[in-house]
């Protein structure tokens, strides 16, 4: 059955935000293939999909944003923020330099988004431990220093993407029911 068009009981907005290239568009192609449908605004550019979720007895709609490629450009303006209750920011754990810019996402999304929002560290590519720049156990510090919660996953093999996005919207439901 085609659950998109039920009753829903919440929307939620939630955003993917990190570096350019670290996989933020796998991640949410991943999470909302059951029930993808892609959309845009070319205007501002971004583009969304959404997933309904069922918590406890609740059916909630998730309307998750993804930047139209504008991250390399520094360009995200607060409209992209607006609203959210939820974010992904994600990193590259082959690339120290997109986990070095962990802050400054943590800085535009406090600056622009809900206060309360919640926010899951994501270390994404876990399957390239090979060519790993940025361990675990570092991930795991910033997270709980900046009262994250963290993951790492792979969009590549699919592990963790559908964890990481379940625990932000049942962490959004418990702060908004
Ligand atoms: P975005 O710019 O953050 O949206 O990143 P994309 O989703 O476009 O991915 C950037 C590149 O990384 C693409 O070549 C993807 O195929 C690759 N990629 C994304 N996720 C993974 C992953 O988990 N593992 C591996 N090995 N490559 C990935
Ligand atoms: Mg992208």
């Amino acid at each position: 059955a085609d659950s998109f068009d039920e009753e829903c009981d919440y929307l939620f907005k939630a955003v993917l935000t990190g570096d350019s290239g670290v996989g933020k568009s796998n991640l949410l192609s991943r999470f909302a293939r059951a029930e993808f449908r892609l959309d845009s605004k070319p205007t501002i550019g971004v583009e969304f999909a959404y997933r309904n979720i069922k918590v406890a007895d609740k059916l909630i709609k998730t309307q998750i944003w993804d930047t139209a490629g504008q991250e390399r450009f520094r360009a995200i303006t607060s409209s992209y923020y607006r609203g959210a209750l939820g974010a992904l920011l994600v990193y590259d754990i082959t690339r120290a330099a997109t986990f070095e810019n962990v802050k400054k996402w943590l800085r535009e999304l406090r600056d622009f988004g809900n206060s309360d929002m919640v926010i899951v560290l994501v270390g994404n590519k876990s399957d390239l431990n090979h060519s790993r720049e940025v361990e675990e156990e570092e991930g795991r510090r910033l997270a709980e220093s900046e009262d994250l919660f963290f993951m790492e996953t792979s969009a590549m093999d699919n592990v963790n993407v559908e964890e990481a996005f379940l625990e932000m919207v049942r962490r959004i439901h418990a702060i908004a029911s």
